[in-house]
C-alpha cells in the first residue's frame, strides 16, 4: 500500500474482510503502537451477551489488558474505542457515538467518555467492533485503518503541527482518495493537541467532514484525560477510511422496524423541538438561561447559581452566532442535529492569532464553565472553546480547575508568586487565556493547573502554605475528576448523582436536579435511591450500544406528561427496545435494557475495587457541592438557609452568627449525604462499603472467578 508523502510504514497487516451481521463484525482490532504487533481478536457470544458493545467492550478488553498495579502511563494501559451494535444506524437519530475507555491520568481509575463524529461507526464499517491501542511508541505515529483495502498500518508521522484543527484537516486531505467531498467524507480521524501532552485534562477530538461547510468538524470525548493517554503513547492520530455508508451498512435484523420508530421520532423532533429545547437551532447552549433561572448555573467556582451578566452568554447570543442557521448533525441521519458551530471566528490570542477559524460549539458546559470563572463575554467563550479543542483540553476540567485557582487566589491561599505573576481573579479573561496557552506550550503555571484540582491542592499546600481543609471544601473534584457545570447544593439526589458516578462527577450518569429540587418527585431516601439506581443504569445503556442520549429526553412526545413515569420518557424507551431488536434480532423489554447496563455497571465497579478505588471513601464529595462553605455563600441565600435550619434541622437561627449557622447546616447536610449513600448501596445490592455483593454478581451472571476473588474480602 502506498502512503501519503512524509509518512513511513512501520508495520502493516492485511486482514480478511468481514461481513457485519446484525450490528457486529465479530472481531476487534489490537494494535501495539510500540512493537507494531496487530491482531484480530474474536467477539464471543458471551461478550455480546454480557458486555453488549461500546463501553462494555472497552471495559472487558481493558480488564484483560491490565493488572491491579497498572497505572495510566504504563505501556500496558490501553485506549479502547468502540461504537456498539446500534452504532452506525442511520434511521434513528443519534446512533453514531464512539466510546473511549482507559485508565485515567486524573483518577487512576477506569474512565469512559463518549463522543459524536464518525470514527466509531466508520471503524465498524471498516471491519472492526473496537480498536485496542497498547504500548508506547518511540516517536509520533499514526494508526491507519483502511476499510476499503482491508489493511491496518502503523505509520511514522512526519514533523507537523499536532493541534487538531491543523492535523485533522491535513490528515483527511492526505488520506482521502481525492479532494472530492465524497472522498473527504469517507475519512474520520481521532486526534488531540499539544495541551494533552502537558496536562492531565487531554481530550480526544473525533472528526467528521461537514459537506455543507466543506470543512472538518470535531466532537470531543472530553472527560478524564484520554487525550493525555493518547499522547503518552505518542499517538498523533488515528485515521479510518470507511466504505460508502447506507441504511443497510449495519446489516440490521429488521430494517423496517427501525425505520418505523425512526420516522415516528423524526416527526416529533421536527414538530416539537422548536417549542421544547430548540436543539436544532441552539443545541445544549439553550440551558444557560434555564440554569441561571433556577440558581443552578455555576458562577465563581460554584459559590453562586446565577449572575446578572449571564444573558451575555445565553442562547440568544448563540442563536445569532451559529453559522448558516441550519441544523448540524454529528452523525448521519440525526434529525436532532444539535452540533452547532460558529464560522469565521477571528482569533485574538495565541499561536494562531489573526486566523479565522471554525469553532465547534459552544455546548452548554463550555459556556457555563465560562460563568464559573466569572467571565460573561461570548468572545472569550469562543476563544477558549477553540483553543481547548485544538490543544486537546477538556473545557469542563479547564474551567472548573481554573475556577478553583481563582477562588484560592482571591481568598489569599495563593498569590502571584504561585501563578507566575498572573492576576487570576474571577473575570480576568486575559489571564485565563494566558493559562490555557501556557498549557498548550507546556510552560509555567499552566502546567501546574493542568495537573488537576486534586494535585493542585497538594502542591498549593506544600509549596505556598495554602489551607488543605479550605481547599478540600472548595475544590470541585471527586475521585480526582473535576465536576461538570451544575450547582447541586439544593439537590441531594444530584449530589449523589455526581458523587456516586463510577468515573467521577460527570452528569452523564444521572441528572436528577429537576426531579428532586424543582418538582419534588423523589422526596424520600428510598425514592432518591431508586432514581440513583434506574437513571445511571439507563444512561449507561446508551454507551453500550452507541446511541446518543439527547434524543431520549431532549425532545418528548406531546403526551409524555400524561404517562405514569414521564421522567423515563416511556415511549422513547419502547423505541429503543425496537431499535435494539431491529438491529441485533434479540427481543428485549425495557427491564432487559436496565439489566444489560447493570451487568456492565457492576463489573466496572468491581474493576475499580480491583484497582483499590471502588469503595465508599472514594464516593466522598467536596462540601461546596452539598452546601455553603463560606459565610459569604450563606449570606447570599440567608433566607433559604435560615428557613431550612428551622424546618429541617429544628434549630432556631435567630441570634446565631453566620459562622454558627454554616456549621450547623453543614453537619445536617453531610449526614444526609451519608444516609443517601447507605440507601443507594442497598438498592444497588452493594455492601455498606460500596462493593457489589457476591449474591448480586451471581444474580447478574458476572460472578466469574476473577471477579469474586476481588469482592470476597469486602463481603
Ligand atoms: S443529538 Fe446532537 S450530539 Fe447527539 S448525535 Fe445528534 S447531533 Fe450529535
Amino acid at each position: 500500500m502506498t502512503v501519503p508523502a512524509g509518512f513511513q510504514v512501520l508495520a502493516e497487516t492485511a486482514f480478511p474482510k468481514t461481513t457485519i451481521v446484525r450490528g457486529y463484525n465479530g472481531r476487534t482490532l489490537y494494535v501495539n503502537v510500540d512493537t507494531g504487533a496487530m491482531e484480530e481478536r474474536p467477539v464471543t457470544q458471551q461478550m455480546k451477551d454480557i458486555f453488549i458493545g461500546g463501553r462494555g467492550f472497552g471495559i472487558w478488553r481493558l480488564w484483560n489488558a491490565v493488572e491491579a498495579s497498572t497505572t495510566w502511563d504504563d505501556p500496558e494501559n490501553e485506549l479502547v474505542i468502540s461504537s456498539g451494535p446500534v452504532g452506525g444506524t442511520t434511521n434513528y437519530p443519534g446512533s453514531g457515538k464512539s466510546i473511549v475507555v482507559s485508565l485515567s491520568p486524573l483518577t487512576g481509575n477506569v474512565i469512559d467518555s463518549n463522543a459524536g463524529g464518525y470514527f466509531g461507526p466508520y471503524l465498524k464499517f471498516a471491519g472492526w467492533d473496537a480498536i485496542e491501542l497498547q504500548g508506547k511508541a518511540a516517536d509520533n505515529v499514526v494508526v491507519y485503518v483502511d476499510g476499503v483495502a482491508g489493511t491496518v498500518q502503523l505509520l511514522s508521522c512526519p514533523a507537523m503541527d499536532l493541534n487538531t484543527h491543523v492535523l485533522g484537516e491535513s490528515l483527511i486531505r492526505a488520506f482521502a482518495d481525492s479532494d472530492a467531498p465524497r472522498d473527504l467524507a469517507a475519512i474520520s480521524t481521532v486526534s488531540t493537541g499539544s495541551g494533552a501532552e502537558h496536562a492531565r485534562w487531554g481530550c480526544l477530538n473525533f472528526s467528521f467532514f461537514d459537506l455543507k461547510r466543506k470543512a472538518m468538524r470535531i466532537k470531543q470525548a472530553g472527560r478524564g484525560g484520554t487525550g493525555t493517554v493518547f499522547r503518552d503513547k505518542k499517538i498523533a492520530a488515528l485515521v479510518v477510511k470507511s466504505p460508502a455508508v447506507n441504511p443497510e451498512s449495519n446489516q440490521p435484523a429488521d430494517l423496517n422496524r427501525i425505520r418505523e420508530v425512526g420516522a415516528k421520532i423524526n416527526k416529533e423532533i421536527l414538530e416539537l423541538d422548536a417549542s421544547q429545547c430548540d436543539m436544532r437551532r441552539v443545541g445544549t447552549a439553550h440551558l444557560v438561561e434555564i440554569m441561571d433561572e433556577y440558581d443552578l448555573l455555576p458562577t465563581h467556582n460554584y459559590k453562586f447559581g446565577k449572575h446578572p451578566d449571564s444573558g451575555n452568554i445565553s442562547s440568544h447570543i448563540w442563536r445569532e452566532r451559529f453559522g448558516q442557521n441550519m441544523p448540524d448533525g454529528c452523525w448521519l441521519g440525526c434529525t436532532m442535529s444539535c452540533s452547532h458551530a460558529v464560522d469565521d471566528f477571528e482569533l485574538k490570542t495565541g499561536p494562531y492569532k489573526g486566523e479565522r477559524v471554525l469553532v465547534d460549539g459552544p455546548e452548554y458546559e463550555t459556556a457555563a464553565g465560562s460563568a464559573n470563572v466569572g467571565i460573561f463575554d461570548p468572545e472569550f467563550v469562543l476563544e477558549m472553546n477553540f483553543y481547548c479543542d485544538t490543544y486537546g483540553i477538556d473545557t469542563i476540567s479547564f474551567t472548573t480547575g481554573l475556577a478553583f485557582v481563582m477562588e484560592c487566589y482571591e481568598a489569599g491561599q495563593i498569590g502571584p508568586d504561585a501563578t507566575g505573576g498572573l492576576d487570576l481573579r474571577f473575570g480576568n479573561a486575559e489571564a485565563a487565556m494566558d493559562v490555557l496557552h501556557q498549557m498548550g506550550r507546556g510552560e509555567g503555571f499552566g502546567v501546574v493547573v493542568g495537573q488537576g484540582i486534586r494535585r493542585m491542592k497538594t502542591a498549593f499546600a506544600s509549596q505556598f502554605g495554602a489551607d488543605p481543609a479550605f481547599m478540600q471544601d472548595i475544590g470541585m473534584e471527586a475521585k480526582g475528576l473535576e465536576y461538570s457545570e451544575y450547582v447541586t447544593k439544593e439537590s441531594l439526589a444530584m449530589q449523589g448523582g455526581y458523587g456516586l458516578a463510577l468515573k467521577g462527577p460527570q452528569h452523564d450518569e444521572a441528572w436528577l436536579i429537576f426531579m428532586d429540587m424543582v418538582n419534588n418527585q423523589i422526596p424520600t431516601f428510598e425514592d432518591k435511591a431508586e432514581a440513583l439506581h434506574y437513571f445511571p443504569m439507563w444512561r449507561t445503556w446508551f454507551g453500550l450500544v452507541g446511541h446518543c442520549k439527547l434524543p431520549w429526553n431532549d425532545v418528548e412526545p406531546s403526551d409524555n406528561a400524561k404517562t405514569a413515569e414521564p421522567a423515563k420518557v416511556p415511549e422513547h424507551v419502547d423505541n429503543y427496545c425496537n431499535v435494539f431488536a431491529g438491529v441485533t434480532g434479540v427481543e428485549v423489554q425495557p427491564e432487559d435494557l436496565i439489566l444489560q447496563s447493570e451487568r456492565v455497571y457492576n463489573f466496572q465497579r468491581v474493576f475499580s475495587a480491583r484497582l483499590g478505588l471502588g469503595t465508599r471513601e472514594h464516593d466522598a464529595i467536596p462540601y461546596r457541592s452539598a452546601g455553603p462553605v463560606t459565610e459569604e455563600e450563606y449570606e447570599s441565600r440567608a433566607d433559604r438557609y435560615d428557613a431550612q435550619l428551622k424546618e429541617k434541622v429544628n434549630v432556631d437561627p435567630s441570634g446565631k452568627s453566620t459562622r454558627e449557622k454554616v456549621s450547623i447546616l453543614r453537619e445536617y447536610r453531610e449526614g444526609q449525604y451519608e444516609q443517601l449513600i447507605d440507601a443507594v448501596y442497598k438498592r444497588r445490592g452493594w455492601t455498606s462499603n460500596g462493593v457489589p455483593t457476591i449474591a448480586k454478581l451471581e444474580e447478574l451472571g458476572i460472578a466469574f472467578p476473577g471477579v469474586v476473588e476481588i469482592v470476597r474480602p469486602h463481603q
